[in-house]
């Protein structure tokens, strides 16, 4: 694509075009970056620039760009029947093998789907199913769900509610009554440092089940229908909870018979280097969201993956479900996603993130940890993040008026890296099929992008261990 259209599409983008999640004017005024093409783990835009993205779009591309056999999937089907709907007792092929192979894949406990269009309309769908599913067992005053503070579970009116972010709750509110929010188990941010300061991983962990514990009784146990959490946090900073920390969950939940939901929208599809978040801690949810890399985000296309206790009453007691989308188990976006989940199996993708990737990207990543910027490197599987402090030894943050974050994620994007920023927490979850050289590549990358963020910030860089100077 040449410069002059560059310019043409930015004007137009800026005249007629609102992002999400965007300061709208702020980016007309800087102009949008174009991208053009993809392959493989780069995408490429229209100044030319080739950039390895280290966040597989918004962490759904798991197979990477370029992908044929789901370009096929998705040609062939739209020629045979490119849309149907699931209402009134109809069906078709690719949703009931994407159904059957969904469920060949979930936990042993696990024999339903009910199909969305994104991760928002999952979580939507989850919170109906929950109070439903208390209701039918003659418990309709089980209606409240306990999330977490910084979780995201989506856009969506209900998505939003559940989330813990707040300044979503602060625009468009109130939120869904019923829903009510615990600490997170970020132990860099709440544990190590800040108010709990000093605490072991696995002290703070159980500190974070025992508040679970202190707001069902605060409630009420017999008025608390589900817990909702992503195995691993991801928009809020790829936080990866200690050891301790969902052994004590499930106690307690199991000590409460209170339902649990695990959104997999995205540690499902091998993240983890398990097919499933639970599966890599264990967990035995009663529903789990998906979507992203459901399809390596080729399509639209989300769902709920609903266990035998809830899909049983809902299906022996329940009578009419009222509720589901034009776009449930879309035909073509089913049958992409039905090939992208065969080619991950045909590939090995997610043994190979267990295996290989996920502990070679944990030792290189954690190299980063010796960069005067850094407070912390962590990483499970493929999905990472760095902490970026002012001062090593302290924790202390950069001045919030820095923007270090977006300022490293801007300087990265230049160096021909797409790394995330959540506040001043870099973040960074790359498709799975990423080699051990691109590995190395975002990590040198990585590290180009906290030089200059460092040199921009007026810190020094020249010995790798002066972090705790100023
Ligand atoms: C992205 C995301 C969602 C929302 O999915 P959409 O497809 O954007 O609606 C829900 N939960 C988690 C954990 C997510 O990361």
């Amino acid at each position: 694509m040449n410069r002059p259209l560059t310019g043409e599409l930015q004007a137009l983008d800026r005249a007629h075009h609102l992002h999400p999640f965007t300061d709208f004017k702020a980016l007309g005024e800087e102009g949008s970056r174009i991208i053009t093409h993809a392959e493989g783990v780069y995408i490429h835009d229209s100044e030319g620039r080739r950039i390895l993205d280290g966040m597989a779009g918004l962490w759904c591309v798991n197979l990477g760009y370029g992908r044929q056999e789901l370009v096929d999937a998705a040609t062939e089907q739209m020629r045979q029947l490119p849309y149907y709907n699931n209402f009134f007792k109809t069906t078709h092929e690719p949703a009931v093998r994407l159904a059957e192979k969904l469920c060949q894949l979930a936990p042993d406990s696990i024999n339903r789907v009910f199909f969305t269009g994104s991760g928002s309309e999952a979580n939507d769908t989850v919170l109906r199913m929950v109070r439903r599913y208390w209701a039918l067992k003659d418990k309709p005053h089980r209606q409240i769900v306990i999330a977490r503070e910084n979780a995201y579970h989506g856009s969506t009116v209900a998505g939003m509610s559940l989330g813990g972010m707040a300044p979503m709750h602060a625009q468009g509110g109130p939120c869904v009554p019923g829903i009510e929010h615990i600490r997170q188990p970020y132990w860099f941010g709440e544990g190590r440092f800040g108010e709990g300061r000093g605490q072991s991983p696995e002290t703070f962990g159980q500190a974070c089940a025992q508040a679970l514990e202190d707001k069902i009784r605060e409630l009420g146990e017999d008025n608390v229908a589900a817990f909702i959490a992503e195995p691993v946090q991801g928009a809020g900073g790829a936080i990866i909870p200690p050891e301790s920390y969902w052994p004590a969950i499930k106690a307690v939940l199991a000590k409460y018979d209170i339902l649990l939901v695990i959104d997999e929208v995205i540690c499902g599809f091998g993240r983890l280097g398990e097919w499933f978040g639970s599966q890599h801690y264990a967990l035995e949810p009663d529903l789990m969201p998906i979507a992203k890399g459901l399809s390596s985000g080729y399509l639209p296309i989300g769902g709920v993956l609903v266990g035998d206790r809830v899909a049983e009453t809902l299906v022996e007691e329940g009578g009419e479900f009222f509720h589901g989308f034009t776009y449930s188990g879309h035909p073509t976006c089913a049958a992409v996603a039905l090939k992208n989940l065969e080619l991950m199996e045909q590939e090995g993708v997610v043994a190979r993130v267990r295996d290989e990737l996920g502990p070679y990207l944990a030792r290189r990543w954690a190299e980063l940890g010796d960069h005067p910027l850094v407070g912390e490197a962590r990483s499970l599987g493929l999905i990472g993040a760095l902490e970026l402090v002012a001062d090593k030894s302290s924790g202390e943050r950069f001045d919030k008026a820095l923007a270090a974050g977006n300022l490293c994620r801007d300087l990265s994007f230049e160096k021909g890296l797409v790394m995330r920023s959540v506040g001043d927490t870099m973040i960074i979850s790359p498709p799975l099929v990423i080699t051990r050289e691109q590995i190395d590549e975002l990590v040198a990358l990585a590290r180009q992008a906290l030089d200059d963020t460092a040199r921009r910030l007026g810190k020094p860089i020249d010995s790798p261990c002066n972090g705790d100077k100023q």
